[in-house]
């Protein structure tokens, strides 16, 4: 097992009728922002519950944070906190506005020149605003860690930062706030979720038994309660275990002394940053071609996944790991998640494009530092060597 520190400061408020909860969490906060999405929250009942419990509270709301938050709309909200002397940052929704949330609170303290700098790698964070959230989105796991994802469309890029300053201090997950969410959302949050789990798992690293038993539950879960969720997204429990999973997912505990490989994501924000697509629809794309392009490499994993998760354990190598990525893409596509390249309907030298990006930038994925332009063409193409 490899050195690690865990950290992780967030308060998880999980439950039933648990968003009253922010009057006491709120309680010493003195101006607060209140920063919501397109809508769905008037739509669910979900901001009606939040006035009621910032009644007798100073706050100002900041509507319209998108899918895939906008680096503008975030610089907008800077301003505003600004100008309004905010000293909370209250997200309600899902990732996405709990992102912008992070980027908002980490932009009001920099230092530097233009806040951009942060999501280049070129800025350093020593303070943010202290923030929470209300989830009603299970899928990035945002909620318990300290990344966020910021688009810039102007100039089409996607780029991602993660900072200890930008932890919630607490996180409120009622999983009836789910109920209201579309079978694609449901779906997509389902899939992001597994892929933030193999980005931790599926890796040379074969010495750590319990965090592989950890992501292996956390799996096993989603594959039980997955399709039920689909399925409808109205039966408590099965929201509970979802919701519980992705937090799980994504919130470090599985990723202590691990190798790790984001190679997935780095991709997928590409395909996002490009064509608009949806996160975990360019994840569902990416993964089977990476996974069977780093067969040898990831050859003991991918043989303890094959077994463990879809019970395969007779046959040669290839044929084992060939059928574990089938079952992976199954199971996707019976959620409703396409995994061909090919459904996308985008250019078809997007491969290369993205490849020129990436190298562009001299970013290199995967856990052996070894997934570069050539290699990302491949697992666009889905070719093995
Ligand atoms: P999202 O972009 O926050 O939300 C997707 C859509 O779902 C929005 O249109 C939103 O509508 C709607 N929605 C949210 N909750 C709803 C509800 N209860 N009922 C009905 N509709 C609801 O989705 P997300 O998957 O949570 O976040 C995706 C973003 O997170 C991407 O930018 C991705 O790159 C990033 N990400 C972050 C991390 C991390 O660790 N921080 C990890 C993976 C991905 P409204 O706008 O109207 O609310
Ligand atoms: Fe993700």
């Amino acid at each position: 097992m490899k050195n690690f520190q865990y950290y992780n400061p967030v308060r998880v408020v999980f439950g039933k009728g648990t968003i009253r909860e922010l009057k006491k969490l709120l309680r010493d906060k003195s101006k607060i922002l209140f920063l919501y999405g397109g809508g769905s929250i008037k739509k669910n009942g979900v901001y009606d519950q939040v006035v009621e419990a910032l009644k007798g509270k100073d706050f100002i709301e900041y509507s319209g944070i998108q899918a895939n938050p906008d680096y503008e709309d975030c610089m907008n909200c800077v301003l505003l906190a600004e100008k309004e002397n905010v000293d909370f940052i209250l997200s309600v929704g899902g990732g996405s506005v709990l992102d912008a949330a992070k980027f908002i609170a980490a932009a009001i303290y920099y230092e530097g020149g233009e806040p951009w700098e942060i999501l280049i790698g070129k800025g350093r964070i020593k303070k943010a605003l202290p923030l929470g959230s209300v989830l009603t989105l299970p899928a990035t796991g945002s909620e318990m860690n300290a990344n966020s994802v910021i688009s810039r469309r102007e100039i089409g890029e996607k780029r991602a930062f993660s900072s200890p300053h930008v932890y919630p201090e607490f996180s409120i997950l009622d999983p009836e706030t789910t109920y209201s969410l579309s079978k694609r959302q449901v779906a997509n949050g389902i899939v992001d979720a597994w892929v933030h789990v193999l980005e931790q798992y599926m890796t040379t690293s074969l010495d750590s038994p319990l965090q592989d038993r950890q992501a292996e539950a956390v799996l096993l879960t989603l594959l039980e309660e997955g399709p039920k969720a689909v399925l409808s997204n109205k039966d408590y429990e099965v929201q509970a275990n979802i919701m519980w999973c992705s937090t799980n997912a994504l919130n470090g505990l599985i990723g202590c002394g691990v190798d790790q490989d984001w190679a997935t994501h780095g991709i997928g924000h590409e395909l996002t940053a490009l064509y608009g697509i949806d996160h975990a629809r360019t994840l569902a794309v990416v993964l089977p071609g990476l996974l069977s392009l780093m067969r040898k490499q990831k050859e003991q994993k991918l043989l303890q996944y094959a077994e463990r998760i879809w019970g395969i354990s007779m046959g040669d190598t290839n044929v084992r790991i060939d059928e574990a990525i089938a079952r992976t893409c199954l199971f996707f596509e019976s959620l409703g998640v396409d995994t061909r390249y090919s459904d996308l309907g985008i250019d078809e030298d997007a491969p290369e494009k993205i490849a020129a990006r990436i190298d562009g930038r001299n970013e290199v994925f995967g856990e052996g530092q070894n997934i570069r332009g050539p290699e990302i063409i491949k697992i666009l193409k889905n070719l093995k060597d």
